[in-house]
């Protein structure tokens, strides 16, 4: 029964708010310590209770075969939250429901033991700070044995089972909530009944229908503790299908956040190049313009209205392959060549104090690829290497033969990728953070660009690297010679 809003339904329910939280509570143990010291104390001191009368009741075999069943599945909830679609709580401990149920059948103690063992045990296992063990083991503590209390009252019969169940959930759920949002407040220095008044409202959904759930339960269990057994696979079909669902949508949002950013990136890539052919467009316009300004004025046209194709380019690139209308050919091509020709107009405008050298294995095969294609690769992740090395240094290009691959390297000595972000660079608009790049600009549509076309190619694109240091990305496409 029960319903929750175990301080993981809190936490997520206002995320923000709990972040808040959860940074403040450290620094300012002081603050919370009225409420923490209390709690605990009560919670520890319910539990030594519970074991003591636990032991004393002499209970029998079911009791502690079915208490230890229903340990178990609050242990599993408890570690695998489920999302409940609909309610904005993000994701929900179901284990109150089978704290509750142990309540209802098994009276306080089995319940506050279930209670405890389960959250402690999770906590510590996720490496939680002992203050927040302890809090939120005495929290469920607490609720259970207030839930146990309530579920204690007299009478039998399905109906009164029913209705015990419903208020031991309902007070499992109050105690819980009134304990948790005295924390936050505390920690937060908010007044306690706002709190109260919003954790209420964002977990009203997920407590109605873990309560259902647990009324369910209990029901079945006390026909029979094995027939109970057949919720276990809607209840566990249910849990994934949902956390695949919020998996999805996190990942679809995290995506609108992309495109967001990314449209405000395209709009300031697009304005700077603008603004610059439009004032080269002003200056030329003056008849006295001597012949070197006028062609450091073209030179400015021809370089950003290019700057501005290439962005076009990617975005058309990025919507062609997204949609599946991107081919590519497969002929056979002096590796070799392509390579050195990308080389060469890329050393047409490099920056100062780079340098930019070629290598070509002796014997590298010839490639089967699409020219054009293999060519863009080449080119952003030269145009990349060039960008990400602010400071210069030396970038190489190489081809040779790797196996049944022709492998093609652009190496540079430039800012480098932490290891975590090597993958995911790979990703649509995916950029570093601009404090990792020095503010350098782009889209996040070239490498996720080169990685489509790569793959269409039937190859693959992978980054070494090291913060400082630099980085390699190489290129393996199939090796004509082989392919038939
Ligand atoms: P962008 O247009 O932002 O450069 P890319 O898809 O080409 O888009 O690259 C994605 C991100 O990967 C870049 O924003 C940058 O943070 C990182 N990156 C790409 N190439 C390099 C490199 N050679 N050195 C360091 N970081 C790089």
């Amino acid at each position: 029964m029960s319903s929750q809003t175990s301080p993981h339904l809190a936490q997520t329910a206002a995320p923000a708010e709990s972040v808040r939280a959860r940074r403040r509570l450290s620094p300012d143990t002081a603050r919370v310590l009225p409420v923490l010291g209390p709690v605990t104390l009560a919670g520890a001191a319910a539990t030594v209770a519970a074991v003591v009368s636990f032991v004393a009741s002499g209970p029998d075999a079911e009791t502690i075969v079915g208490s230890l069943a229903l340990l178990v599945a609050a242990a599993v909830a408890e570690a695998f939250p489920v999302p409940i679609e609909g309610v904005a709580a993000g994701r929900t401990s179901l284990a109150t429901v089978f704290i509750v149920a142990a309540a209802a059948l098994y009276g306080w103690e089995s319940a506050t033991l279930v209670a405890v063992v389960s959250m402690a045990g999770v906590e510590l296992a996720n490496r939680k700070r002992p203050s927040r063990v302890a809090y939120n083991s005495a929290l469920y503590a607490l609720s259970a044995v207030t839930a146990g209390v309530v579920a204690g009252i007299g009478g039998d019969g399905l109906g009164v089972l029913v209705l015990r169940t419903v208020l031991a959930a309902t007070a499992f759920y109050l105690v819980n909530i009134v304990l948790l949002a005295a924390i936050v407040s505390r920690a937060s220095g908010e007044p306690l009944i706002p709190f109260v008044g919003r954790y209420f409202r964002s977990t009203g959904a997920p407590f109605a229908i873990m309560a259902s759930l647990t009324v369910v339960l209990v029901a079945l269990w006390d026909r029979s503790a094995v027939l109970a057994l057949a919720l276990v696979a809607p209840l566990a079909a249910f849990a994934l299908y949902e956390r695949r669902m919020y998996a999805a949508f996190m990942k679809l949002r995290e995506l609108d956040r992309l495109k967001d950013e990314f449209i405000a990136v395209v709009s300031h890539e697009l304005r700077t190049p603008l603004a610059s052919v439009y004032g080269a467009a002003m200056t030329l316009q003056r008849p006295e313009l001597d012949a070197t300004t006028r062609r450091s004025m073209l030179d400015i046209v021809y370089r950003e209205s290019a700057r501005l194709a290439r962005l076009v380019d990617q975005v058309l690139w990025a919507s062609r392959l997204e949609s599946g209308r991107a081919q590519a050919s497969a002929e056979s091509l002096d590796a070799a060549s392509v390579a050195h020709d990308v080389v060469e107009a890329a050393r047409a405008h490099l920056p100062d104090g780079l340098t930019l050298d070629f290598s070509a294995g002796a014997d590298t095969p010839p490639v089967a690829g699409d020219v054009d294609k293999i060519r863009q690769v080449l080119v952003n992740l030269v145009e990349n290497a060039v960008k990400y090395s602010p400071d210069g240094g030396r970038v190489e290009v190489g081809v040779d033969r790797s196996g049944h691959f022709v492998r093609f390297t652009v190496t540079d000595e430039g800012l480098g990728i932490p290891v975590g972000e090597q993958r995911r660079i790979f990703e649509k608009f995916h950029r570093l953070d601009p404090n990792q790049t020095r503010g350098v600009g782009g889209t996040g549509l070239g490498l996720y660009i080169s990685d489509e076309l790569v793959r269409l190619m039937h190859g693959q694109i992978w980054v070494t690297s090291e913060v400082g240091k630099g980085s390699s990305f190489a290129v393996e496409l199939p090796r004509a010679d082989l392919t038939s």
